[in-house]
């Protein structure tokens, strides 16, 4: 009796330990998936983890764009891991959530998770999709939550690469500063703000101690939306591309627009701006403003509020550490610029903006680490 039962439990971790490793975050705009694949897998014993594997590689390698919005960020790809007593390479995938019905049907006409009991899963998609999950793949989702999978990825990715985590040098001059690599070996403690669809922020004082002390509903999902509206664009990196060539000068009332130069009283500077989106009532400055203009300007207006509240937050807490992710930041060093800028001017120089390269994969990332222990 004792003998089949350990024979039954052996077998059940084997098949729960079973390759393929994924980890995935199924968020509001996009899902993350981090995919783990063995470097040899000739050790392995199974004929059909082998076959599964193979035909895992096969689709994965051929190309780095799946269906119409998946992605395999190449650039992220990290070489000669260790996970469990088995080396190989992490890949760093994504896609919008709106096509989780294809990404499920890809996945069982491929057999990829045909080995599969259950698959540990973060983020509110791990929720709203656990009967799709159950019903296409059967597969089980093991939710694990967003914060903790998070702080787990962030100090993987920190530890195995030592280039992970940057900031801008002079950043007092928003035109002139530079990509540095951070050391983050003395990382604590440190405010943690996630910009996805929405924002959260954390405070984190070691690895097994953080908290969430606020957020906004004013992140990466306004910005697209808000953007989508005003200039007819139709995607995120469309966006970014006219964002960027665009002036919100043309769009915000400025110090300089009210008082005709610097507000001296209060060192406000003629430049800074004083009201967001102030000009758009006249229709003589609506007719003169582009699209560009109108998408700097979004995007302006949404990085300028995220950096007063991370820096109240940071204020509040007493940590001078502000690290930034989520996927707000991809190609999308405006931003990282205007938040190293505005977190050094209005503290003073105290407080220093950090950004990780991985910015949106760590919960995903989490997950893939969690799985034995969770199991
Ligand atoms: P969530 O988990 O809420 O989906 P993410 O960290 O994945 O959050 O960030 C989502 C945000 O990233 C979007 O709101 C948008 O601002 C930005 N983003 C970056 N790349 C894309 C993309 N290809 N499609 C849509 N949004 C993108």
């Amino acid at each position: 009796m004792k003998k089949k039962k350990t024979k039954r439990r052996m077998l059940k971790s084997q098949l729960l330990k079973a390759m393929p490793w994924f980890g995935i975050d199924i968020g509001g705009t996009l899902t993350k998936l981090v995919y783990f694949e063995p470097k040899d897998i000739s050790s392995i014993k199974l004929d059909k983890e082998v076959e599964v594997l193979k035909t895992i590689k096969k689709y994965l390698m051929k190309k780095s764009a799946y269906g119409k919005t998946g992605h395999r960020d190449t650039h992220l790809q990290m070489d000669n891991i260790d996970i469990r007593k088995r080396s190989g390479s992490l890949h760093f995938i994504r896609f919008q959530t709106t096509d989780m019905c294809e990404f499920l049907s890809l996945v069982k006409r491929k057999s990829m998770a045909c080995l599969l009991k259950t698959i540990l899963a973060t983020g509110g998609g791990a929720f709203k999709f656990e009967d799709d999950f159950r019903k296409e793949l059967n597969l089980d989702l093991s939710k694990i939550d967003e914060v903790d999978a998070l702080i787990k990825g962030i100090f993987f990715a920190e530890d195995q690469n030592r280039s992970e985590c940057y900031y801008y040098e002079n950043c007092a001059n928003i035109t002139e500063c530079e990509k540095r690599a951070f050391d983050f070996s003395k990382s604590y403690p440190f405010i943690l703000v996630n910009i996805g669809s929405g924002v959260s922020i954390l405070a984190v004082h070691g690895s097994d101690n953080y908290e969430r002390v606020s957020g906004s509903s004013l992140g990466g999902g306004t910005f697209l939306g808000l953007c989508s509206l005003l200039t007819g664009c139709k995607t995120f990196e469309e966006a970014i591309e006219l964002a960027t060539a665009g002036d919100n000068k043309k769009v915000d009332k400025l110090v300089r627009d009210i008082y005709g130069g610097d507000y001296e009283r209060f060192q406000l500077k003629a430049d800074f701006i004083a009201s967001s989106f102030g000009q758009m009532h006249s229709s003589e400055k609506i007719s003169d403003v582009s699209r560009q203009d109108l998408a700097n300007a979004t995007l302006v207006t949404i990085t300028i509020n995220i950096a007063h509240i991370a820096r109240l937050c940071a204020l509040y807490a007493k940590i001078d550490k502000v690290v930034f992710i989520g996927n707000f930041l991809r190609i999308n060093s405006t931003s990282e610029k205007f938040l190293a800028h505005a977190m050094h001017v209005w503290s003073e120089g105290k407080m220093e903006a950090i950004f990780l390269h991985h910015e949106g994969y760590f919960g995903a990332l989490g997950c893939l680490l969690q799985m034995n222990k969770e199991i």
